[in-house]
C-alpha cells in the first residue's frame, strides 16, 4: 500500500494496482476492459507488449512506427481500425511519450479502448503531466533493467474508479471481502518487491541525474564518430534517459550495428539490440503477418540500426570513454581495409 501511494502520488493518478510483473498487468488490463477481436500494437517493441494482447486472446494487429519518434504512427493505425478492432496499445518507447492526443481522437471516433504500455516511462512526463495518466489504463514495469527495480514487479495505473477495482479483484483471486465475485488470477506483488521498489524509488533523483550526465557524455563521445546518432530527442518535460539509443548508419559508419553489437559483446559490454527482428518476424507471429496488407518500413529499418547502450549508477565517464575508444578503434579498422 505504502508503494502503491508512493507510485500514484508521484505520477499524479488516482489509483495504483502494484503487480507482480507489467507482462501480467497488461493481460490484466486486457481481460478488465474486455477487448476481443484484435488490438492495433506496434511491433516494434518488446515482445511481453504483444504476448499480454494474444494470451487473452486478443489478435495483435502490427502497426508501423514513426521513425522520428520510434512510437506507434496514428496515421498507420488509422489505416489498420476494422470492424474487430477493439483497442489500441500504445508504447512509450525509451520514455518517449506516443502522440496521446492523436491516437485517442482516433480512439474516440472508432470507438476503440487506448491503453498503454509505459513500461520505459516511469518518471517521464508529456503535456505538461507525468506519464501514467493517459488513456484507459498505463502499465509500468519494475523489473530489474527498468528505471525502478523492484526485483520483478509491475504497476497499473488509471483514474477510473470501477476499473481500478475490477483490477484489483483480478489481481487477488477475485476475492471480495468474503465473496468470490470474479474468475481472478494472483498477481499481487509481493511485499519484500514492494519494500525494494520503495527503496529504489527513493533514489529516483540520483538516477535520472546520472542518466543525464551519461547521455551528455555518450553524446560528446558520439559526435566525433560519423555514422552513429543519438537517437534522444530534447523535451523540456521530466525524463529518466533511461535507455541511450544509437543509430547506426552502416554506410557512412563502415559497419553495420550487427558487427557493432558483436565486437562490444567480445569485450564485455552489453549493449542490447532491441527490437529484433520486430514482433511480426517472431515464430509465434509470423504466419499470421502479410506484409502486403500492412507493411512496416519505418519497424524494418530501426530494427536492424538501433544499438542500446550501457548507462545507470554502474557506468560514468570512465565506461563510456572505454566503450567510446572501442568504438573508434573497430571503426578505424573498417576504414584501414577499405583503403
Ligand atoms: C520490460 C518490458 C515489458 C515487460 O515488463 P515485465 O515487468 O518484465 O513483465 C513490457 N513492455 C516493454 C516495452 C518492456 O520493455
Amino acid at each position: 500500500k505504502e508503494f502503491e501511494a508512493a507510485i500514484g502520488e508521484y505520477v499524479g493518478v488516482k489509483h495504483c494496482v502494484a503487480v507482480c510483473n507489467a507482462t501480467i498487468g497488461l493481460q490484466m488490463v486486457v481481460r478488465a476492459l474486455g477487448l476481443t477481436g484484435e488490438v492495433i500494437v506496434p511491433s516494434f517493441t518488446f515482445p511481453a507488449t504483444v504476448h499480454a494482447l494474444a494470451w487473452e486472446g486478443v489478435t495483435p494487429v502490427f502497426c508501423d512506427v514513426d521513425l522520428a519518434t520510434h512510437n506507434i504512427d496514428p496515421a498507420c493505425v488509422e489505416r489498420l481500425v476494422g470492424p474487430q478492432t477493439t483497442g489500441i496499445l500504445g508504447v512509450h518507447l525509451w520514455g518517449n511519450a506516443c502522440n496521446t492526443a492523436r491516437l485517442e481522437e482516433i480512439a474516440e471516433r472508432h470507438y476503440l479502448q487506448v491503453f498503454y504500455d509505459a513500461a520505459h516511462a516511469l518518471g517521464c512526463g508529456h503535456a505538461g503531466q507525468m506519464i501514467g495518466g493517459f488513456g484507459r489504463a498505463e502499465v509500468f514495469s519494475f523489473h530489474a533493467t527498468k528505471f525502478l527495480n523492484s526485483g520483478e514487479g509491475g504497476a497499473i495505473v488509471t483514474n477510473d474508479d470501477m476499473l481500478a477495482k475490477r483490477l484489483r479483484l483480478l489481481r487477488n483471486f477475485g476475492i471480495d471481502g468474503d465473496q468470490v465475485v470474479d474468475v481472478g488470477g494472483n498477481a499481487k506483488m509481493n511485499e519484500l518487491s514492494a519494500a525494494m521498489g520503495l527503496t529504489s524509488f527513493e533514489s529516483r533523483e540520483e538516477f535520472i541525474a546520472r542518466n543525464c550526465e551519461n547521455l551528455q557524455e555518450y553524446r560528446r563521445m558520439l559526435a566525433s564518430i560519423d555514422g552513429l546518432t543519438l537517437f534522444a530527442p530534447e523535451t523540456d518535460e521530466p525524463h529518466n534517459r533511461q535507455y541511450v539509443v544509437v543509430d547506426v548508419d552502416a554506410r557512412t559508419a563502415g559497419a553495420t550495428r550487427d558487427e557493432l553489437f558483436a565486437m562490444l559483446h567480445r569485450e564485455n559490454v552489453i549493449a542490447k539490440k532491441y527490437f529484433f527482428p520486430g514482433c511480426h518476424r517472431m515464430k509465434p507471429y509470423r504466419g499470421a503477418y502479410d506484409a502486403r496488407l500492412s507493411p512496416l518500413p519505418a519497424t524494418e529499418a530501426l530494427c536492424e540500426r538501433l544499438l542500446q547502450l550501457p548507462t545507470g549508477t554502474a557506468v560514468g565517464p570512465a565506461e563510456i570513454h572505454a566503450i567510446g575508444g572501442l568504438l573508434k578503434q573497430a571503426l578505424a579498422g573498417r576504414v584501414r581495409r577499405a583503403a
